[in-house]
């Protein structure tokens, strides 16, 4: 890289996204995105939108978007923050957070882009160690921090926190803000945005990408107390005041207010995930309890690495992790039944 570029620049870790091949007969279990796609009606709405008004600047605060958003979660307008994916919302979530002369603090086995921005935006970060079952570990979190944030359920693992634990969080650090990133929850966890009301501190982070089938849309948002989310506006105004353009306001806006669809498809995925840990499971496999639309699983006497490339070779994709710590673990997306039932017929073949 050129020397011209500010040191910043050449001391940064990028993260590394998840493989999108371009091969049409994959099956692809390797970024949790839905097998069902968006709603019919999220279609229909971008195709309807997808007309001459594009020549304009779409609504910089995508108005009818958060009106949709607030009222399926049963709070107000300026409770809601948009952005352009959820990674764009924790990017700005990152950029707001105060600098405290104590760590931000996330799980250390968690969503590989959090120590990523931590490094772009300078955030002193400590990560915390899962405990042996690969759960957050609660009394760890019982310590001076400038802020935390954690997935639930955690990813790659899965696995969930209750509110009861999200709330004894929020009471031990009433001056920091926790950001809970709940890309997976629709998947069985219960969420956390019933909080907010009482916790000026939480800030709650939701994705279209995974249970709503829209991850090609890029559409994610939080909802937290109006101090917070004010904050988020001027960082947003500072970066890109419009950063969801008129097609993804359309369809989201849609694909919120279809809820049928949602409660259907996640119904499904929930019930495919059980007979997907079954088969695992009578092929040896560990799995841990996930409330997710992911597994993680690892086999006691196979390595993961060559699991991930003999399933490539048959032409399915599943993530496996290379860090000391998770290197035995496979990521597995829950797809639709036959693409599990392949992937265990794979697997069978395989071992
Ligand atoms: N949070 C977590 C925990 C994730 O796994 C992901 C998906 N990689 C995201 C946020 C980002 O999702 P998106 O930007 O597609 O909304």
């Amino acid at each position: 890289m050129s020397r011209f570029w500010s040191p910043i620049v050449h001391s940064l870790t990028p993260y590394v996204p998840g493989e999108q091949p371009k091969l049409a007969n994959l099956i692809k279990l390797n970024t949790n995105e839905s097998p069902y796609g968006p709603s019919p009606a999220a279609l229909a709405a971008i195709r309807a939108a997808a007309d001459d008004t594009l020549r304009l600047y779409p609504d910089p605060a995508s108005d009818r978007l958060r009106s949709a958003i607030a009222q399926a979660h049963g709070v107000g307008m300026e409770h809601v923050f948009i952005g352009n994916g959820s990674d764009e919302v924790l990017a700005h979530t990152f950029q707001a957070l105060l600098q405290h002369d104590a760590p931000l603090l996330t799980p250390d086995i968690t969503y590989s882009f959090y120590p990523v921005y931590c490094g772009l935006y300078g955030i002193a970060h400590e990560p915390v160690p899962l405990d042996e079952a690969m759960r957050v570990d609660m009394e760890a979190y019982r310590r001076p921090c400038g802020g935390i944030v954690l997935p639930n359920p955690n990813a790659p693992t899965g696995i969930a926190l209750g509110l009861d634990e999200i709330a004894t969080l929020l009471r031990a650090h009433p001056e920091r803000v926790v950001v809970i990133d709940e890309a997976y929850v629709d998947f069985g966890a219960d969420s956390a945005i019933p909080l907010v009301r009482q916790h000026p501190n939480l800030l709650v982070v939701r994705t279209l990408s995974k249970s709503h089938g829209l991850a090609g849309l890029r559409v994610g948002y939080a909802i937290g107390q109006p101090d917070l989310i004010e904050a988020l506006n001027r960082v947003k105004d500072s970066f890109n005041s419009y950063p969801l353009d008129r097609l993804a306001q359309a369809g989201a806006e849609a694909a919120i207010a279809d809820r049928e669809w949602l409660a259907r498809t996640t119904g499904k995925i929930i019930e495919t995930r059980s007979g997907l840990v079954s088969s695992l499971k009578n092929l040896g496999f560990e799995v841990l309890p996930s409330q997710a639309n992911f597994v993680f699983a690892r086999h006691p006497d196979r390595d993961a690495a060559a699991l991930a490339a003999a399933l490539r070779e048959r032409s399915i994709i599943v993530r496996h992790f290379r860090t000391p710590r998770i290197a035995e673990w496979l990521r597995i997306t829950v797809g639709t039944d036959e693409e599990c039932r392949s992937l265990a017929e794979a697997l069978k073949a395989i071992l």
